[in-house]
């Protein structure tokens, strides 16, 4: 073991807690799955901002995904994980199976948080689907609007059909989604909502300088960059 796997492994064993794996259901084709998980050490109930979660996806390897749909009930909550690419984090999520141990070493907000004095749009890729919904459960009744892109065509039907709010798929054209958003926020008014900007980074740095040149202005902007 690597001196650098033996702290992260120390810091595992101090910090490390775990959930177990209820449910994985996978939508067609099989490179998006809906992970149900027990996490008995999250305290959900103090959530009002959007959290994330660092998970270990292999030995010393960590990435970050959203806990949506939770219950403070019974501590259970839904991960909304895209495997499209390739990488750790998907190979681990096209892995998992009921009754699996997930291991995390924390829970943090992200900047994100409803707003009740204005419109909410939320726009992203297909790793901001857990993110949106988690924003939604936090506004309770006020809906959010906006778009998500989404490459595959079935999965843009498995989206309409699984989730009831007012959130759209559009088609994804390019790697980060950028075409299809711009072409969203150009024939839709933004003026005096508030925007909600995650996913692939590069695309959100576009995204906002695209907003801020538009003749009606946002009453803001709030970007959060999930990977590059
Ligand atoms: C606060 C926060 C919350 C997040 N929540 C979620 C979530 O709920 N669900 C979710 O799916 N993701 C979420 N992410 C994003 C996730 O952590 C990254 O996508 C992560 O990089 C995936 O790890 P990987 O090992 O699969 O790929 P990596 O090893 O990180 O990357 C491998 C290659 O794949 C590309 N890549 C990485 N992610 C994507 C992607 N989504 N689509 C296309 N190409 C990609 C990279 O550009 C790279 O070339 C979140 C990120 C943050 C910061």
């Amino acid at each position: 073991m690597t001196i650098k796997n033996k702290v992260i492994s120390l810091l595992e064993n101090a910090f490390g807690k775990t959930g177990k794996v209820l449910e994985v259901r996978a939508w067609n084709p099989a490179t998006f799955f809906e992970v149900d998980v027990h996490f008995p050490d999250m305290k959900m109930e103090k959530w009002d901002k959007v959290q994330h979660i660092k998970v270990r996806v292999a030995e010393g390897i960590y990435r970050d995904y959203t806990p949506a749909c939770w219950d403070v009930e019974t501590s259970t909550c839904t991960l909304f994980i895209d495997a499209q690419h390739e990488g750790p984090g998907s190979k681990w999520a096209s892995s998992l199976k009921k009754g699996d141990t997930i291991v995390y070493v924390g829970v943090g907000p992200t900047f994100h948080q409803p707003t009740t004095n204005s419109a909410m749009i939320s726009l992203g890729d297909m790793s901001s689907i857990g993110h949106y919904l988690a924003l939604q459960q936090l506004a309770k009744e006020q809906p959010l609007v906006g778009a998500i892109t989404i490459a595959e065509e079935h999965h843009r039907r498995e989206f309409n059909e699984y989730l009831d709010w007012n959130i759209g798929a559009i088609a994804q054209q390019d790697f980060g989604g950028y075409s299809a958003l711009a072409n969203w926020i150009e024939t839709n008014d933004l003026t005096t909502a508030t925007v909600y900007i995650t996913g692939h980074i590069p695309t959100c740095v576009q995204l906002r300088k695209r907003i801020k040149q538009l003749n009606t202005q946002p009453k803001s902007i709030k970007v959060q960059g999930f990977w590059q």
